[in-house]
């Protein structure tokens, strides 16, 4: 089924609150699909074949979709009981199924696929499946099926020439839910879906984090969320109490070495007897010439002798060493220290900080 790239009815909801979502969710790689999701997206195509091609459900038990099969559990615990609360709603009914839904020019390329459209008298009815056990959703002022009513009206004028009401209806099996209201309310949520798509395309479209966040496929870098937990983590180094800290830094160098003592302990075992769970096995070997003169010998037949040496400034020590044996000094602008980064180490050492080794590092970069 296509979904609208601007909001559709499931996302109604989340781009209202969170207008910015509607770009980062465009850019995000979409979310993966579950198996709860292909046996929704199976169960709604059931019901579409039974309101829709008059099928009868029990012949339609076998049919796979998406590598989900009909099977008579799904039947009995799922499409029965949703057929039966949607004869539980009185009157003659006439349905559109799976009916797509638009706001033609007022809002471009929005659009919906709405499971059932229903009339009776001047009542329009909204019906949507939701086949999840999780979460109970409520009809109650529902965004989702606002959004399909609201696009009915638009884009269906005939269907709903006299229509004075409009009554929302979730069937989740073994509940339904049903909410009536008025034309107005339904047009009143267009207006707000206007403006929140309006916003959506300005530059810097406002952000909120809320329920809605669930199902964005955005929410794995969204800044909101981000921030927050940059904001606990901050929060949490606040709290930490430092003298706790110190006392647990002593503790952790004497238990390091208790951890020395034991892993050579271990080591010098299970040269003679196994310890459960654990072996000796080689470390990482490196690969040695055998020979060097055969390999210089076998390899100059093939190569260039001078492509068989590779050779490279000495290293600031190796190059003191050297000159040290000819009474010679390496000058000191000719080579700097640079700290790969920091260590925590107790008072008493007689190293400079890090803050002042950080004073040293600019000079050392500026010498470069
Ligand atoms: S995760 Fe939530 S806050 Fe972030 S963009 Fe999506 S809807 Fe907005």
């Amino acid at each position: 089924m296509l979904h609208s790239k601007v909001v559709g009815g499931s996302t109604a909801k989340r781009v209202m609150k969170c207008p910015a979502s509607v770009a980062l969710a465009a850019a995000a790689p979409p979310l993966p699909t579950s198996d709860y999701a292909r046996e929704g997206t199976l169960l709604h195509e059931i019901m579409a074949q039974v309101y829709g091609a008059g099928k009868e459900p029990e012949d339609l038990l076998g049919v796979k979709l998406d590598g989900v099969e009909f099977t008579q559990e799904l039947l009995d615990e799922k499409i029965r009981p949703a057929i039966e609360l949607f004869d539980s709603i009185q009157g003659e009914m006439d349905i559109l199924v799976e009916r797509r839904v638009d706001f033609g020019d007022a809002l471009p390329g929005v659009f919906g696929s709405c499971d059932i459209l229903g009339r009776v008298d001047n009542r329009l009815f909204v019906v949507d499946w939701k086949f999840g056990s999780g979460v109970a959703v409520t009809a109650e002022d529902n965004p989702q099926l606002l959004f399909y009513a609201a696009a009915a009206i638009r884009s269906l004028p005939k269907f709903v020439e006299g229509v004075t009401e409009v009554e929302l209806v979730i069937i989740q099996p073994p509940k339904i839910t049903r909410w009536i209201t008025t034309i107005d309310r339904v047009r009143f949520f267009e207006r707000e879906l206007q403006f929140a798509v309006q916003l959506s395309q300005r530059e810097q479209p406002p952000m909120a984090a809320g329920d809605w966040c669930g199902w964005c496929p955005a929410k794995a870098s969204c800044p909101a969320h981000t921030a927050v937990a940059e904001r606990a983590m901050r929060t949490a180094l606040d709290k930490v109490d430092v003298d706790q800290l110190s006392e647990w830094l002593t503790k952790a160098d004497m238990l390091d070495d208790w951890l020395k003592a034991l892993r050579a302990q271990a080591f010098q075992v299970a040269e003679h007897r196994q310890i459960p769970g654990w072996k000796l096995v080689p470390k990482r070997g490196t690969r040695r010439w055998v020979n060097e003169d055969v390999v210089v010998d076998t390899l100059s037949r093939e190569m260039a002798y001078g492509e068989l040496f590779e050779t490279s400034l000495l290293s600031p020590a190796q190059m003191e060493k050297k000159l040290k044996k000819i009474g010679q000094v390496l000058p000191a602008d000719l080579s700097v220290s640079l700290s790969s980064g920091t260590t925590l180490v107790p008072d008493s050492d007689p190293r400079e900080p890090a803050m002042l080794i950080g004073s040293s590092l600019v000079k050392a970069l500026g010498k470069l």
